[in-house]
This record gives structure tokens, C-alpha cells and sequence, in this order.
């Protein structure tokens, strides 16, 4: 039987894919990949935002709420971009169901990965971002880090 495999945020195992163009490497995420227990993603590359790009915020919500287009996602250039999050959160949906992985290791505080926090309009909330909740929604275990 194949050993459990996570979905892990990918600027956690050292991919320089936040939106300043930087990792936020965590030596353990990095040994769970050497394992061959984790599946790197990034929501946000998946979507087609390009990098670097401005910083991303939800707007009064959380990730739940762009889903059901009750809010909007933008980048601090106002530009609205909950389409480009909402792709990125079904593509890594379809990832997890495609490999059979039913748990995630996602960055705390992202717009897209946040479980307990994410940023709206320059302050730290309650809330979780995009992918976060698709996957919650869809049985998905998520795990912040
Ligand atoms: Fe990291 Fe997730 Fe942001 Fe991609 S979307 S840079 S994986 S926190």
C-alpha cells in the first residue's frame, strides 16, 4: 500500500513562487519531499498569475466568499483577480483528486493557502484563503503550516 503523500504549499520546499518572487523554505516540507511524501503546488502559478506580482488580498470575506463570487480577490493595483484564484484553487483540486491525496500542508496567512489567517486590506483576519476552503469543501484534510 502506497504511504500517505501530501499536497504541500510549493514556496515551502524552497520554490521561489511567492509573489515577490521569494521562498518561504521549511526544512521539514523539504525532507517530507526528499521522502516522496509530498506533491509541491502553488495555487497562484496554477491559476496563470505570473510572477512577481502585487501582493493579494480578499475583500471583506474570506476564500469561501470568492468562491460563491460574494467578494473579490485583488492585488493591491485594485485589479480584480478571483478568476485567476479560483482557477489556481480547482486546479490543485484536480491534482489531489488525480494523485488520490486527501490531506495538504498549506502556507499560513496566503490568500490562497491561509487556514486560520489571511490578509484583507492591510490587516491579518480570521479567515482561510481560496484553495484552502475548495479543498476543505471537498473533504480535503488541510494542515497549515
Ligand atoms: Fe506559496 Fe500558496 Fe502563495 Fe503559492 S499561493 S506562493 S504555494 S502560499
Amino acid at each position: 500500500m502506497r504511504s500517505q503523500r501530501f499536497l504541500i504549499s510549493a514556496c515551502l520546499v524552497g520554490i521561489k513562487c511567492r509573489y515577490n518572487g521569494e521562498d518561504r523554505k521549511d526544512e521539514k516540507m523539504k525532507t517530507l519531499m526528499e521522502k516522496g511524501k509530498g506533491v509541491a503546488v502553488c495555487p497562484e502559478a496554477l491559476g496563470g498569475l505570473t510572477l512577481p506580482h502585487p501582493e493579494i488580498e480578499i475583500i471583506r470575506g474570506k476564500g469561501e466568499d470568492v468562491l460563491l463570487g460574494k467578494t473579490q480577490a485583488k492585488n493591491l493595483r485594485g485589479e480584480n483577480v478571483s478568476l485567476e484564484m479560483i482557477k489556481g484553487a480547482q486546479r490543485t483540486l484536480q491534482i489531489a483528486r488525480k494523485l488520490k491525496i486527501n490531506a495538504a500542508i498549506l502556507k499560513e496567512k496566503s490568500p490562497s493557502c491561509g487556514f486560520r489567517k489571511i490578509y484583507s486590506e492591510g490587516k491579518l483576519v480570521k479567515g482561510e484563503g481560496v484553495t484552502t476552503a475548495l479543498l476543505r469543501k471537498n473533504g480535503i484534510k488541510v494542515v497549515p503550516k
